[in-house]
């Protein structure tokens, strides 16, 4: 039976889902998930790591700039979140080789919910004999640097609107037709109070993930957390619920299992969340200025040196992830951190 045939079922036999279970049954349901069984990075949507190896390049040297800023603990925990097909991480390690007793001092995590990309990424940075991990609650404790790009877009998320005073959560059920369709529940978020806004999306993955960083900065040791991914810097999602497929946006109740399922990520509450949990968090940078502020002109120019035959290809990659009318303003970049480390760099400063 296919996933859509059993989310019919399903519904039928116990009422509508909220759209958060809708999402994560498309997504990492063991048979029939999106990520699970099906991942179509590269075809149904195109990454930054993917796109152009800068990046990964970038956020390595990065991340080798903060170890170092933290006192060059050893052992430091590396750990990403949703590696995809391990592209990030390949780049990043390549590219910071010559960084004095970096590669000595790492030991690699890779939260991954999908075993098909586990067994991909476990091909790809087999050079660096990576463990895997469930969720970052389970990620080793002690020093660490986390990166994560477009993995909090994924997680899901509920979804409230406001009719006449009244809010109500919206919730996947069965139309007239038969197929399925988005309804109503009553019931309002809980910080629907305090918000002007007639539409709201909460995550509540962000809140779990946030409580396991403020567990890893109470036991004491240092942290950094990178978060690229897109949405809004100062306004709050209302209604981003997408799905892709070859490229191209499509229903997301069309083809459940077979699409990629994004939202826009609320940069201000992870922040807000952050802080009342005693971390300290950067402004979300958009990811051009940041890339620019890393040296991505250099690291261009030096690509360029090496492959001079395909510098046109190289150049326009590169300007996809920076250029603001592409990618280089509807992504940012945030870092949360453990509290009392000096600010990050290429972000602004700590508040
Ligand atoms: N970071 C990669 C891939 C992004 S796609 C890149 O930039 O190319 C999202 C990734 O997050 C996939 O690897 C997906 O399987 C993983 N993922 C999604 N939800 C997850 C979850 N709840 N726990 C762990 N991994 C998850």
């Amino acid at each position: 039976m296919s996933l859509k045939d059993r989310l019919i079922q399903e519904i039928k036999a116990s009422g509508p889902i909220p759209v958060a279970a809708y999402m994560q049954t498309c997504l990492h349901d063991p048979a029939e998930g999106y990520y699970a069984t099906r991942p179509g990075l590269g075809r149904d949507f195109a990454t930054a790591p993917e796109i152009s190896q800068v990046f990964g390049e970038l956020v390595g040297l990065w991340a080798a700039h903060e170890w170092r800023a933290m006192g060059s603990p050893d052992p430091l925990h590396l750990v990403e979140l949703g590696p995809g097909r391990g592209t990030l991480m390949a780049d990043a390690l390549r590219a910071t080789r010559g960084v004095a007793g970096f590669h000595d001092a790492i030991n690699l995590t890779l939260v991954e919910a999908s075993p098909t990309l586990r067994r991909t990424q476990a091909q790809s940075l087999a050079a660096y004999a990576p463990t895997f991990a469930a969720g970052i609650e389970t990620a080793p404790a002690g020093p660490a640097i986390i990166i994560a790009n477009e993995f909090l877009d994924c997680l899901p998320v509920r979804q409230y609107v406001r009719a006449g005073g009244t809010w109500s959560e919206k919730a996947v059920g069965i139309g007239e037709d038969g197929a399925l369709a988005f309804g109503l529940s009553p019931a309002g978020p809980a910080e629907a109070g305090a918000s002007t806004q007639d539409a709201l999306e909460v995550q509540p993955g962000l809140d779990g993930l946030v409580a396991a960083l403020a567990a890893r900065a109470e036991g004491g040791a240092p942290f950094r957390a990178l978060f690229i991914d897109y949405g809004p810097a100062d306004a709050r999602p209302e209604d981003t619920l997408r799905a892709y497929r070859d490229g191209r946006q499509v229903d997301p109740l069309a083809h459940p299992g077979e699409t990629d399922l994004t939202v826009d990520v609320d940069f201000g509450r992870l922040a807000r969340l952050a802080r009342t949990a005693s971390l300290s968090a950067s402004a979300p940078v958009p990811q051009g200025r940041w890339l620019m502020a890393l040296g991505a002109q250099e690291r261009l120019n030096a690509l360029l040196l090496s492959n001079p035959g395909s510098a046109k290809e190289i150049h326009q990659a590169l300007a996809r992830l920076i250029d603001p009318a592409d990618m280089g303003e509807r992504f940012k970049a945030i870092c949360l951190s453990s509290p009392d480390l000096p600010a990050p760099a290429a972000f602004g400063d700590p508040t």
